[in-house]
């Protein structure tokens, strides 16, 4: 049923120049222009997970990437930062945008999604990183 949605979606990374490999996790790896995406998801959901990882992609292709998400910036120079809370959130608010802009971009392509399926099956996701943001952390404030 979502079969000619994805095949939309898919000619278009392709045309934004983008390679997609399926393989065993989902993720985007900007460098290289390449997306890879679980491959044992249906239709419906492989295309929630492309515009997700296409998300990731439009957020770094901002030039103010580093501004707006400075916090993931610092892990690289200093590892403690990396358990910090600043550090977490700014991941997750990644998160957040990603899923966003995956939506507003189904919309402009005239992508018909399922808001609610959507919904629950980012909030899957979001709801993960909210644990990892919480765990460790116990409300040290
Ligand atoms: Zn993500």
């Amino acid at each position: 049923m979502y079969g000619k949605q994805l095949k939309k979606f898919l000619n278009f990374l392709e045309e934004e120049g983008f390679k997609i490999h399926f393989g065993i996790d989902s993720s985007l790896y900007y460098e290289d222009s390449l997306i890879v995406c679980n491959s044992r998801l249906s239709d419906e959901k492989t295309l929630y997970t492309l515009l997700h990882e296409y998300g990731h992609a439009v957020l770094r292709n901002n030039e103010k990437y580093c501004k707006i998400y400075r916090s993931q910036f610092k892990e690289k120079i200093d590892g403690r930062h990396g358990r910090s809370n600043s550090f977490k959130i700014d991941v997750l608010r990644e998160e957040f945008d990603a899923w966003r802009i995956g939506l507003e971009m189904a919309e402009s392509l005239d992508i018909p999604i399922d808001l609610e399926k959507y919904d629950k099956y980012s909030s899957k996701y979001l709801k993960s990183y909210c644990h990892w943001v919480c765990d460790s952390n116990q409300w040290s404030l």
